[in-house]
């Protein structure tokens, strides 16, 4: 049994700054420790649930983030920061289940820790088929194009929340509870782990049981730019409709064309600006 997990790091318990997740930050090491054990929990659950092969995309920053001996499961890891498939790189038709670990509130959720969609800077808001899209419920796209169930989804009360329209089976381990975008309310790191090893461990106990993701084709995704420059930007790429001064729109009848088309807008975006 093969279980695909995208990591991100905002959503790991006591993660609640800026300072915590970026490499320039004096607490950065010690957070990626927690994150670890946090992937590392998903993955022995999983494993006692018979899992047996393991891929950890990381999906953070530059996409570095973990110390690839210190990875349970003798999990495979697939790192770095250029990847067309971005945070769903390496998933294909033969896993059994994705995992997504340390996710985050989409950027207009309210008051979730560090919450954004991709790159906070050019992005307001996503939906998809009219529903509020984080990370997750994006990158669930890729997930439903391969025909791969979504389990299992670690973070705050809000991340929990957001994947249940696209993945209404997925189990969540909800590690803390959000205050605002800069303050939460974390489960201590050990029972941090104890909660996603437990629900790992459910979660593939019951694949068998396991719904595919829920997207109704051809899927629209809404995109609200934070400034024109970036709506005129994203209007250039083949397929999106401009709709709007700061909204663009994507109609598609594949889910595996429509994230590559929204990740084309994001690293134009992210070239705009860096
Ligand atoms: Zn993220």
């Amino acid at each position: 049994m093969k279980i695909f997990i995208s990591s991100d790091m905002e959503g790991t318990a006591g993660v609640v700054d800026w300072d915590h997740v970026v490499a320039t930050g004096p607490l950065y090491p010690y957070y990626c420790e927690l994150l670890t054990n946090e992937v590392n929990a998903a993955i022995e659950g999983a494993m006692r649930a018979g899992a047996d092969e393991f891929l950890v995309n990381d999906s953070h920053s530059k996409m570095a983030n973990l110390k690839p001996s210190e990875l349970a499961g003798s999990a495979r890891y697939l790192s770095g920061r250029v990847k067309p498939m971005y945070m769903m790189q390496g998933l294909d038709e033969t896993f059994d289940a994705v995992f997504f670990i340390s996710y985050h509130g989409s950027m207009s959720s309210r008051g979730s820790t560090l919450s954004h969609t991709y790159f906070p800077t050019a992005f307001a808001q996503v939906s998809i088929n009219g529903i509020i899209a984080g990370e997750a419920g994006i990158n669930s796209l890729v997930a439903k194009a391969y025909g791969v169930p979504v389990v299992l989804i670690t973070g705050d009360d809000t991340t929990a929340r957001e994947i249940a329209p696209f993945a209404p089976g997925a189990r969540a381990a909800v590690v803390k509870n959000s205050i605002s975008r800069f303050a939460a309310d974390s489960m201590h790191p050990t029972a941090a782990c104890e909660l996603i090893r437990e629900q790992a461990f459910q979660a593939v106990s019951s694949l068998g049981a396991a719904e595919q993701v829920v997207l109704a084709t051809p899927t629209t995704m809404e995109i609200d730019l934070r400034t024109s420059d970036y709506a005129d930007l994203a209007s250039r790429v083949a397929g999106v409709t401009r709709e709007d001064t700061l909204r663009c729109s994507i109609t598609q009848e594949s889910p595996l064309e429509l994230y590559r088309t929204f990740i084309t807008i994001v690293l134009l975006c992210r070239g705009l600006t860096e």
